[in-house]
């Protein structure tokens, strides 16, 4: 009998604990520990989510400035960072292509969205050496990034549709600063002259952009940094920059410049002066905290960059 009391006794006093805690679980809404744990690859993949998931969210980035995305390996603290997250954004189309495995294990156990792959396949542009592989930088086109963007509402709203509201609210918010941003790039863009609308850089990062802006896009390397690149594309380039007079090349923040040191000097070799034009954002953003650590500032850097050296 006095075993059983003292078995009840503890039994209540559980009871009373799991519902303090409870209902101090729920005085602190709001509270860091309640936050959404989100784990992205690229950083302008975490910009969107911190836009759209607001307060509700907290936003690991495993890729920084000057990563490249196409050769990155995720390290061990990346493995635990996906590990406790509670839903995975990634991009999609192989452009993390050293992480597919991964991701394919994580999707088992948690949410994980490649949100480039929500993107009706017609919209996407295809690598003309072999139209089996899809140009993963979906990002440069803003109408094909909101379609993107549009997969993270979607996937938060799964998760915590408690909040669906705010993640609408928030999104239409970061919507309408994409279509101004959409709308001052297309009207500095138009100001480049049809003979310098070519637009040089290590690898082909730029083919949405270009295609958004009326712009030649010539890459040195591929769609991925991880194929090699020869004397004959460094020669088809610089023939190109000598016989169109094109004034500027760009290096790209993730990239070694080695590449396009190589095109200057072969045009100089032929008496044509080509400059850097500046360095561009193609796979990586700049430094979180600056302007160009954002989406929107990334993609100003890349317009004004690109417009000043060839208007
Ligand atoms: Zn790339």
């Amino acid at each position: 009998m006095k075993v059983a009391r003292v078995w009840m006794f503890f039994m209540v006093s559980m009871l009373l604990l799991s519902v303090a805690a409870c209902s101090n679980e729920s005085t602190e809404t709001g509270n860091e520990n309640e936050k959404i744990h989100v784990t992205t690859t690229i950083a302008q993949i975490a910009d969107g989510v911190k836009n759209i998931g607001g307060e509700y969210v907290e936003v690991d980035s495993l890729m920084g400035p000057g990563d490249d995305p196409h050769l990155y390996k995720a390290s061990h603290s990346d493995i635990q960072k996906l590990q406790n997250a509670d839903i995975i954004f990634y991009n999609g189309l192989h452009l993390e292509g050293k992480m597919l495995e991964i991701f394919e294990n994580m999707s088992k156990e948690k949410p994980a969205y490649a949100i480039a792959e929500a993107i009706p396949e017609e919209k996407l542009r295809k690598d003309p050496q072999d139209p089996n592989i899809i140009d993963p930088h979906i990002w440069f086109n803003i109408d094909l990034w909101k379609l993107a963007l549009t997969e993270v509402k979607k996937g938060l709203i799964e998760l915590d549709p408690e909040h669906k509201e705010e993640y609408e609210k928030n999104t239409e918010a970061y919507f309408a600063k994409l279509d101004q941003l959409k709308k001052y790039a297309e009207e500095q863009m138009a100001l480049i002259p049809d003979s310098q609308r070519v637009l040089v850089t290590a690898h082909d990062a730029f083919n949405y952009f270009g295609a958004a802006y009326n712009m030649e896009v010539k890459g040195l390397q591929g769609l991925s940094t991880d194929s090699e690149y020869g004397l004959g594309d460094i020669q088809h380039i610089v023939d190109v920059l000598v016989e169109r007079n094109i004034k500027a090349v760009f290096i790209e923040s993730s990239i070694s410049e080695r590449s396009i040191q190589a095109v200057i000097e072969g045009a100089k070799k032929k008496g044509h002066d080509v400059s850097i034009g500046g360095e561009l954002y193609s796979d990586a953003m700049g430094e979180e905290g600056t302007e160009e650590g954002t989406y929107l500032g990334m993609y100003k850097h890349n317009v004004d960059t690109i417009v000043e050296a060839l208007k």
